[in-house]
């Protein structure tokens, strides 16, 4: 059997998978088994953002697995130590963290520690957003094609619009936990927040004596153009939820948190691998090679220059594009999955969001030549209808 064969035989069933095998990338580029480039766009959903296979990463991991890969945290260790001295120092306030694998559990810790924090059930959530699918992080997701087949859900979310600051005034009350946001909404869209609209949260939140926790999973490290997209906006919020390219591609998740979150005593909450070794030098490393690399820097001047060449597009099938950094939303008139497919064909990898925008979260390392293929590649898709069909 081959590699995709045997993949078909076992695997969940869970992904619609494209007959591609990717054995190696480098920078925004991924190999397949024959050694053909593709530039990628989909950075492994946002993951990505220092490019594959950052050197410094690579040696990190390699070094640190010869010495210590796993400690649960009732113990202290050198890497974890030099993990949060860093991260508790990237967002003023915010200085303390929680240690997790992933995106969701990073939201479901922020939920359940907004919950022993104010006494209070009630977590609001906005339309359109997604925060993962285990089921606290699902129940906070709006879209019925993550719900569907999973109800009941968890007691206690509603959701309200985005951008909407009248609803948000509604919806918040003295028995509201918290208001779970992200800054710039990916799989619904990708939809920035009004800086207005998360200053109206954060002054709601405070009158009502609700937490804002911003779920910068997909936004976060670099994407948008700052370090965290919530710093464009001026607004401290109490929790700050990361994962995605937080370790450099190695599973991590984390929740950085204000002294206005309480009550979190020992064994309240925890995880297995949470803050092991392995995943806190990836993580130095990386957020290392961020800041010498002035990752966000990068993704303010490329996304500049992507978003004038998209809208420069002669294209009529666009409707809008949108984002901020390098998350970016190309809106079309209809269904935007043959043209993700034409192109793949094209040796171009795209994300949809939704059923008509195509996101772009490439690599921030990505060259000006490769984002100018990029471009080069969707005038060509959306100016030839045999894509459509
Ligand atoms: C990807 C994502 C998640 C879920 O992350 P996982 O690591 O897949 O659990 C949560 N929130 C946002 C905004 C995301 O983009």
């Amino acid at each position: 059997m081959n590699i995709i064969e045997i993949e078909s035989k076992h695997t969940s069933g869970l992904y619609g998978k494209q007959p591609i095998i990717f054995v190696r990338g480098q920078g925004a580029s991924l190999f397949d088994i024959d050694g053909i480039e593709y530039i990628d766009c989909n950075s492994g959903h946002g993951v990505a953002n220092l490019g594959h296979a950052h050197p410094k990463v690579a040696a990190a991991i390699a070094d640190q697995a010869t010495k210590l890969i796993t400690l649960f945290e009732t113990f202290y260790n050198d890497q974890r130590a030099a993990l949060m001295d860093k991260m508790g120092n990237l967002v003023p306030g915010l200085d303390r963290v929680f240690f997790c694998n992933s995106g969701t559990e990073s939201n479901e810790a922020a939920i359940k520690f907004a919950r022993l924090s104010t006494g209070r059930s009630q977590i609001v959530a906005a339309m359109r957003g997604f925060h993962g699918r285990t089921l606290g992080a699902l129940s906070a997701t709006h879209n019925k094609k993550y719900r569907e087949g999973f109800e009941p859900l968890v007691p206690g979310f509603s959701h309200v619009p985005f951008n909407n600051i009248e609803a948000l005034e509604k919806a918040i009350t003295e028995e509201t936990a918290a208001f779970l946001v992200e800054v710039v909404q990916g799989e619904g869209g990708v939809y920035p927040a009004d800086v207005a609209y998360m200053q109206a949260a954060r002054r709601i939140c405070d009158e009502k004596g609700a937490l804002l926790i911003v779920d910068e999973v997909q936004s976060g490290f670099g994407r948008t153009g700052k370090l965290f997209a919530v710093q464009h906006t001026g607004v401290q919020p109490d929790m700050l939820c990361c994962a995605k390219s937080l370790a450099g591609g190695v599973p991590m998740g984390a929740v950085l948190f204000a002294p206005t979150v309480k009550n979190l005593a020992p064994g309240a909450h925890g995880s297995t691998f949470g803050g092991n070794p392995l995943s806190c030098a990836a993580a130095v490393a990386a957020l290392t090679a961020m800041e010498e690399e002035d990752l966000p820097g990068q993704a303010a001047a490329k996304g500049e220059y992507l978003m004038k060449k998209l809208r420069e597009l002669d294209a009529p099938l666009i409707r809008e594009v949108r984002g901020l950094g390098l998350m970016i939303g190309i809106e079309l008139k209809q269904k935007v999955m043959p043209y993700i497919r034409a192109l793949q064909d094209k040796k171009i990898l795209a994300l949809n969001a939704g059923l008509t925008t195509i996101r772009l979260l490439p690599p921030l390392v990505i060259t000006y030549e490769q984002l100018d293929r990029v471009v080069e590649a969707i005038g060509e898709v959306l100016n030839n209808d045999s894509a459509a069909e």
